[in-house]
């Protein structure tokens, strides 16, 4: 097969969001030729404009590296980009419909409009998460609209980065998923990710719709491991237990492992609460039950409510005379994201109960100034405590891990905390003069 020189290599990503940028970026990093194409006219004159829509870390060095280098370029010019590309990659979004399944129409929608611009052979390749059966969809939707003597093959590559970490998760995969049957399109992706398969990074080559399946397992797998260890908080909150060194005592077991087992508010973000339902729908649509996801949905479901639980405990009846701050908004430290954030959730229930609330986050006011209209945002978390009977930390920013207790309790009215992240230490807070509540501690 003619397999291309990854270095001369053009790909084009529609849909330059968290998952598209990163993947640009990150490519055009190792010397393919990079053209981001989205359909907001005003993310990409930002972009053009040498300025990034989003906040990831390393992220905004990188794009400048590569734009100086004429690697990365970005338009509104769909069909320009795809004339130039062998591989297209598909990265919009898959927001979830309100049964739970995803809604697949701007995926359909960019499969349809990068058909018509086709010219010759491309690999079309899904990144967005998409259920089992999407390529086939896509491949149906491109020969319908595909003109005479274009062609393509469809693979799926579904990515495993994390939001606040996603040049590192890029750079040093722990495995890439390529699901193509088409021997031509697979020897091209080899190719474009020779640069991290030859550095040894397993790759899993397997059919279109495992690799769609390996995608919505593996985050379900997640959510289900922090919903388990939040679920045993809750117990330790009732046995007197410490579900920090429950999660340790089973983390150091190699079999079960560590990671993915601090409790918290539950999970959130634009991916787990999306993903979990998306695979619970898949299942029920084929007539089967995935009882452990839908067990961990429910249980996450369930974390709002026992968090606010700690929270009205903590600052007592009646609510509308009192004022509680919250620090971090997003739905984990080094994001902007406040898609399905818990922290988001928490305080718009606060405000139900009349409670007034100022709140503070390095990086997300701006956005979270538009969903929380009267919420007071403040720099600090000394500001942000000021006047307060309750302090709640919601996302677990470095800036929350340290704090200045004796400062915190001079400005707050009622000196009392709500560790949602379990960021303090609980005998420290009780000795410093607060009421302190965290997730399983003891
Ligand atoms: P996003 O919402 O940040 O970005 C999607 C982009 O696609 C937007 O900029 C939007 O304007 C653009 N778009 C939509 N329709 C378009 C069209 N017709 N033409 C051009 N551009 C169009 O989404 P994201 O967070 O990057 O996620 C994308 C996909 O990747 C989703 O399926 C998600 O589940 C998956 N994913 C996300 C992450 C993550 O951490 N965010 C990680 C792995 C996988």
């Amino acid at each position: 097969f003619p397999v291309s020189d990854a270095i001369a290599m053009h790909i084009a990503i529609i849909g330059t969001g968290y998952v598209g940028l990163v993947t640009g970026a990150c490519f055009a990093e190792f010397g393919v030729n990079v053209t981001c194409v989205d359909k907001d006219a005003a993310k990409i004159a930002l972009l053009e404009d040498g300025r990034v829509p989003i906040y990831e870390p390393g992220l905004d060095v990188l794009i400048e590296k590569n734009r100086r280098a004429g690697r990365i370029h970005f338009t509104t010019d769909l069909k320009a980009a795809v004339h130039r590309a062998l591989v297209v990659f598909i990265a919009v979004g898959t927001p979830p419909n309100p049964d739970g399944s995803p809604d697949l129409s701007q995926v359909e929608a960019v499969a349809a409009q990068i058909a018509e611009a086709l010219d010759g052979y491309k690999v079309i390749v899904t990144k967005s998460t998409v259920p089992t059966g999407t390529g086939q969809a896509i491949r149906r939707v491109m020969e319908e609209c595909c003109p005479a003597g274009a062609s393509f093959s469809v693979a799926s590559n579904p990515e495993f980065l994390r939001e606040g970490d996603a040049i590192n998760d890029f750079m040093h995969p722990e495995r890439i998923v390529i699901g193509c049957e088409d021997p031509q399109a697979n020897a091209i992706l080899r190719d474009l990710y020779a640069p991290l398969i030859q550095t040894g990074v397993p790759l899993v080559a397997t059919t279109v719709e495992t690799a769609e399946l390996i995608k919505y397992a593996s985050n379900a797998f997640l959510a289900v491991k922090i919903s388990f260890i939040n679920d045993l908080a809750l117990l330790c909150d009732r046995l007197g237990c410490d579900v920090l060194d429950v999660a340790r005592g089973m983390g150091l077991d190699s079999r079960i492992g560590s990671k993915f087992l601090s409790p918290g508010p539950g999970y959130g973000g634009s991916c787990f609460p999306k993903d979990t339902r998306a695979l619970a729908h898949l299942a029920r649509s084929h007539q089967h039950r995935l009882r452990i996801v839908e067990a961990g949905i429910a249980i996450n479901d369930d974390m709002h409510e026992a968090m606010l639980g700690k929270i009205k405990t903590l600052l007592g009846e009646p609510y509308t005379d009192k004022v509680a701050g919250m620090l971090g908004l997003t739905f984990k430290p080094e994001t902007s994201d406040l898609r399905e954030s818990p922290a988001m959730a928490i305080a718009a229930a606060i405000r139900r109960l009349g409670v007034t609330l100022r709140a503070s986050d390095p990086v997300a006011i701006p956005e979270a100034a538009t969903l929380l209209p009267d919420v007071t945002f403040c720099e600090d978390p000394y500001e942000t405590a000021a006047g307060c009977d309750l302090l709640i930390i919601a996302t677990e920013w470095n800036l929350y891990r340290r704090l200045d207790l004796e400062r915190l309790r001079e400005v707050m009215r009622t000196p009392a905390i709500a560790d949602l992240r379990n960021v303090c230490d609980p005998m420290q807070a009780r000795r410093a003069g607060f009421r302190y509540l965290g997730v399983g501690r003891r």
